[in-house]
């Protein structure tokens, strides 16, 4: 992130303590997901779009409750955590 747009909100108690969640689970790629570029930077691999199959087999999803879908970086989690987030009646959006 771009250090010049850092802004400092004046009263951070309003809406905080806030707390970064790492997601270290990623789901293996779909078939025919062939890597047209990889990311100098920090090796984030990019693929296809156009052959790309949108599906999401059992032997793509890790043993974890939480995870990335390698080619869009979505988040998903399973059943216990959704279970979770809705008997706690967390909100989230976007
Ligand atoms: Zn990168």
């Amino acid at each position: 992130m771009d250090g010049q747009h850092w802004r400092l909100e004046p009263d951070p108690g309003r809406f905080g303590p806030l707390y970064e969640m790492v997601v270290v689970s990623e789901s293996g790629r779909p078939p025919g997901a062939a890597i047209t570029h990889r990311c100098p930077g920090c090796g984030r691999e990019e693929y296809d779009s156009m052959k790309r199959e949108f599906v999401l087999t059992a032997g793509m999803v890790a043993d974890t409750d939480v995870l990335y879908l390698a080619t869009t970086l979505w988040i998903l989690v399973n059943r216990r955590v959704r279970d979770l987030l809705l008997d706690r009646r967390l909100t989230m959006s976007n």
